[in-house]
């Protein structure tokens, strides 16, 4: 064989792996919002042409294994993530995605710019015992804590949600997520949750299909209900009147929980609602509101 054959078998034997090395990765299509207001939900999407074995993702120190499912014959997996208006701060953020398709696996590195965003001032005068809670309950309020963290920390396998989920309750919105609350004229921390107007005992439903994960009688939540919806996804409902589910019991989007109620530390009847995304509480409206589209930044 002489140098110049040699030289071409090498040429296209390269050429060939250039060529496979490029129709195997551009069989994943990868769609994320490049920016989010601080506070947001927002979602992560890979779709793939042939089979995506497994996919891990990690957002700010937590890993999530998003369900992968088959539609029109191609593999997607669509993994929720966020920001917390109390603990998180703004700027970029990586996203680091590890991808197995066909054996063979790929890291893919993007990030999300975290921007600033103004939420409302709300001033608020309570009687000083609501404020500050009397010393004989703060064993009760450090286990409930417990209770909590465990709840938020759910990471079920099955992805049971889709956006957009629906709305809890018949009653229109009140306090927003993120109002930063000034209490008796002291700044305390913003309010994580979207709260609703309703009479005593009217019914609140599952704004997604879930797991009841845990069912509380809280210090300052009340009677409360916590739903897994699966992948790190976990919704609140507080203050109730009345609950109609138990532990471990399956819900579906939609199925009445409970009631409207003054449990806990509130001044009249209401419900307060969280979205917890591996334990950090988002603005809810966008999970109630908007489309899978929106939540990926396509326009
Ligand atoms: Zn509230």
């Amino acid at each position: 064989m002489t140098e110049i054959k040699k030289i071409k078998i090498a040429a296209f034997a390269v050429l060939l792996m250039l060529l496979c090395a490029s129709t195997a990765f551009a069989k994943i299509n990868l769609a994320y919002p490049e920016s989010v207001g601080l506070g947001e939900p927002f979602l992560v999407r890979i779709t793939s042409d042939s089979g995506l074995e497994s996919v891990s993702i990690k957002w700010k120190g937590t890993e999530v294994k998003p369900e992968i499912r088959n539609w029109k014959g191609r593999s997607v997996a669509l993994a929720m993530f966020g920001t917390d208006v109390l603990v998180d701060k703004t700027g970029k953020s990586k996203l680091s995605i590890t991808v197995v398709e066909d054996g063979k696996e790929r890291r893919l590195g993007r990030s999300v710019r975290v921007k600033k965003k103004k939420y409302k001032v709300q001033r608020l005068s309570l009687p000083e015992n609501m404020v500050t809670p009397p010393k004989d309950v703060l064993d009760k309020i450090a286990q409930d804590r417990v209770e909590v963290a465990a709840a938020k920390e759910t990471m079920s396998a099955e992805r049971k949600w889709f956006v957009p989920f629906t709305r809890p309750t018949k009653g229109s919105q009140s306090s927003p997520y993120g109002a930063q609350r000034i209490l008796n004229g002291k700044p305390r921390n913003p309010h994580r949750g979207l709260d609703f107007r309703g009479a005593e005992g009217a019914e609140i439903t599952a704004i997604a299909d879930g797991r009841v994960v845990l069912v509380g009688d809280h210090y300052y939540a009340g009677n409360c209900i916590y739903l897994d919806h699966g992948n790190g996804v976990v919704t609140m409902y507080f203050h109730l009147s009345r609950i109609d589910v138990k532990e471990g019991e399956i819900v579906e989007r939609g199925q009445v929980i409970g009631g409207i109620g003054s449990t806990g530390r509130v001044t009249g009847p209401h419900l307060h609602m969280s979205v917890s995304v591996q334990g950090r509480l988002v603005d809810p409206t966008y999970v109630l509101y908007r489309n899978t589209d929106q939540l990926l930044g396509i326009k």
